[in-house]
């Protein structure tokens, strides 16, 4: 769904639109490697391939300054002599360079014969490279060497860009400086209007930001460091502030223009539940949510949310009791489960609460015999029941609901775009849809990924919770480990082992596990002990049967794969084993670690390792041990993994930036939004005619994945 305007691209025609072969420089040959390996079509493409750093050539050095503590030098003198020394491996190149104020030592272990045939005993050359000292004596290794005769750049002072290239690239010629030299020729065929100002005046003066056209220039080639920084901070602020005002569009125009069915009251079954059968007190957070989804519902437009919460937060009560507003306004409610575990859990505890409504609850998964399909999916269409719970199997289309008014979509992170679509189908006007994650997604990410959805958080665990107290053990402390668990056993907890097994489908993986459960078997043998074990390979039926024993305590411990890693929620287990840890992410981690600590007992997490593990993986098991702060650890996750990673954000497509980084350049980002909500709040259509520069901008702008990315 496209709210403003078609999607046809500008055909604003510019030279930047030029085709790259047509580049001086470029033959037919390069501009195939060059769309191959850097996706540069165009013109534009290669002006927005920016350089990842800058040798710094501003000036040059006497040899005699030179000191073992800088990083890259750059001088000019005389080669005086050239020698090849050395046997076989130690054979090498050996030049005498000097200057008036000193003398250095260039050696080139290859591409011998290529230097020697190059460089001429007598020539004048810049040189530049990373110094070394030997025996008191200035050296460098492969220098780069260009002739001050025949260099036209060569004796300039300048920041040279150097560019990210691919291997491929880099054997055939074209490597990170020699695309310097495309950028040069393209910039000495572009004329400053071809890269017209599109931010409002007001913020350029506010920000002080550079024209659009210099920070370009400079970013590419910046007379100082200061210009550069200069440059990437317009370029920074420009892309993240168009990415917030676009989000911001999408968002009010769904807010305008979108239709929805009406809930325009709270009715009998809610009230019935809140007041007589509410298990507990709702939190603050819980309250807050479902006043947002309340005005949301009643409002006649879609309501289009995502609800955040940490594991453990509670969000399937929140849930539960917009599903009864839904019912109490005639509608009917379903809520899609990535598991059927997850499915089967929500099931038994919507009908355990509803019964006393009276309120029948209906499931349906794949796993669903066809006797009692056809019950389902009939009353779901006559519109006799009222309250759907399922895996994906809800999205079928023989599931035709009478009148769909809400769909939730629980462990949202695990579901794609497409699957959410479907449900929007489910009814003529769509159903109002809420999708809950329990991956905290940063705040920076949250407002870019989803920043077209509105967003209600729980921010706040249930009361009596104690903290899960998190540790890291050798794979040697496994007796006292065990001792550990037999002792939580002993005063009535449950126990989870947890095995990396990441394809369910991999047969090695799948032995692992085999053998896994063997020894947990070892250390805890029956009659003493129960153990029951749920993976992938396994039936419905199967699965079910191991979740059933363990959810009534007829087993202590719970063997098993990431199948549980969502949702799974058994009050009573109190320590949670991981094995291999090592072997998975932060958020996984987090994930499977709130699979204890839900009831009021204390929780442990315990992840078992080798003593060889590798930096990265230390990195997650001590932020692991040192917080239990979800948002905590979705930061560290972005900051370890990179925003393209992050659970749950994979396919929004929303996060490849070309040049802002959403951990770094945060406090840009926050500042971008606040500017463009102030604009959308003047403008929101951006129809003012000092407007239009910039809404031409976004029209024409490539890789405008964010339109239509709700439908
Ligand atoms: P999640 O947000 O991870 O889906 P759940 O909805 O499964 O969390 O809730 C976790 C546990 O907390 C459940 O056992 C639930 O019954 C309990 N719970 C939820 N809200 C409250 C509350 N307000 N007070 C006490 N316990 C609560
Ligand atoms: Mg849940």
């Amino acid at each position: 769904m496209n709210y403003f305007w078609s999607k046809t691209i500008s055909t604003r025609s510019t030279i930047l639109s030029n085709p790259i072969e047509y580049l001086k420089g470029v033959g037919p040959l390069r501009a195939d490697m060059l769309k191959k390996e850097l996706q540069i079509f165009t013109f534009e493409d290669l002006l927005h391939h920016f350089p990842y750093k800058h040798l710094d050539k501003t000036s040059v050095l006497p040899i005699g300054q030179i000191s073992p503590s800088m990083d890259h030098v750059q001088v000019r003198g005389f080669v005086v002599s050239m020698e090849i020394i050395g046997e076989r491996r130690a054979r090498r190149l050996v030049a005498q360079f000097r200057d008036r104020t000193g003398l250095l030592e260039l050696t080139w272990f290859q591409g011998i014969n290529w230097v020697q045939k190059t460089l001429a005993v007598g020539g004048e050359y810049v040189v530049f490279g990373k110094p070394g000292f030997f025996l008191g004596k200035a050296q460098m290794t492969h220098p780069e060497m260009e002739s001050v005769k025949d260099a036209n750049v060569s004796g300039k002072q300048h920041l040279e860009p150097i560019y990210p290239v691919t291997e491929k690239l880099k054997a055939r010629g074209l490597n990170g400086r020699a695309l310097g030299k495309l950028t040069e020729q393209l910039f000495l065929v572009l004329a400053e209007k071809e890269i017209p100002e599109v931010l409002p005046r007001f913020f350029i003066v506010k920000e002080q930001l550079v024209p659009r056209w210099m920070a370009f220039r400079h970013v590419h080639f910046p007379p100082s460091a200061d210009s550069y920084n200069q440059a990437v901070y317009r370029l920074k602020f420009e892309e993240l502030f168009t990415a917030q005002l676009r989000l911001g569009m999408l968002r009010s125009a769904r807010h305008r223009f979108s239709r929805g069915v009406v809930f325009s009251k709270v009715g009998e079954h809610f009230n019935a539940f809140f007041h007589g059968h509410l298990p507990f007190e709702l939190t603050g957070a819980q309250k807050r949510v479902l006043k947002e989804i309340r005005q949301d519902t009643a409002t006649g437009r879609q309501m289009n949310r995502l609800l955040q919460g940490d594991v453990g937060s509670g969000k399937t009560i929140v849930a539960l009791m917009a599903m009864l507003i839904a019912v109490d306004n005639g509608f009917q409610a379903c809520i899609m489960a990535p598991t059927e575990i997850l499915a089967r859990q929500h099931y038994d505890n919507f009908s355990a609460l509803l019964s006393p409504l009276g309120l029948p609850v209906g499931i349906l998964t794949g796993s669903t015999k066809a006797a009692e399909r056809k019950k389902i999916l009939s009353g779901i269409q006559d519109g006799s029941l009222k309250i759907l719970v399922g895996t994906h199997a809800l999205i079928e289309d023989v599931v035709k609901f009478n009148n769909l008014g809400l769909a939730i979509i629980d462990e949202q992170h695990k579901f794609g775009v497409a699957q959410r679509a479907k449900l929007w189908a489910k009814n003529t006007t769509p159903p109002h849809m809420l999708v809950m994650t329990a991956t905290p997604i940063p705040r920076t990410l949250a407002m870019t990924a989803y920043g077209d959805l509105d967003y209600s958080v729980i921010d706040e665990l249930p009361p009596g919770r104690t903290p899960i107290l998190t540790v890291h053990r050798l794979d040697d402390a496994r007796p006292q480990v065990m001792d550990f668990i037999k002792a939580e056993i002993q005063l009535g907890r449950q126990i989870y082992f947890i095995f990396p097994l990441i394809e369910e489908s991999e047969k090695l993986q799948y032995e692992d596990l085999m053998q896994g459960y063997e020894n947990v078997k070892a250390w805890f043998p029956e009659p003493q002990y129960w153990i029951s074990m749920v993976h992938g390979r396994m039936t419905a039926e199967q699965k079910e049967m191991n979740m059933r024993r363990f959810v009534n305590r007829e087993t202590q411990i719970m063997v098993g794969t990431t199948v549980i890693e969502v949702g799974v929620n058994v009050p009573n287990a109190s320590v949670m084993v991981i094995e291999s840890a090592e072997k998975f992410g932060l958020s996984q981690l987090h994930q499977l670690r709130g699979r204890v600590g839900r009831g009021s007992e204390k929780s442990y997490c315990i992840l078992l390792s080798g003593s060889k593990v590798g930096k990265d993986a230390k990195d997650r098991l001590s932020v692991m041990c040192a917080t239990n702060d979800g948002f905590k650890i979705a930061e560290k996750d972005l900051e370890l993994r990179g925003p393209g990673d992050v659970q749950g954000t994979r396919q929004s497509g929303a996060l490849s930036f070309r040049i802002a980084d959403l951990v770094a350049d945060r406090s840009i980002l926050e500042k971008a939004k606040v500017y463009a909500e102030q604009l959308l709040g003047l403008d929101p259509d951006l129809n003012l005619q000092e407007n239009a520069p910039l809404k031409n901008f976004l029209k024409a702008e490539k890789g405008g994945t964010l339109w239509g990315r709700i439908s």
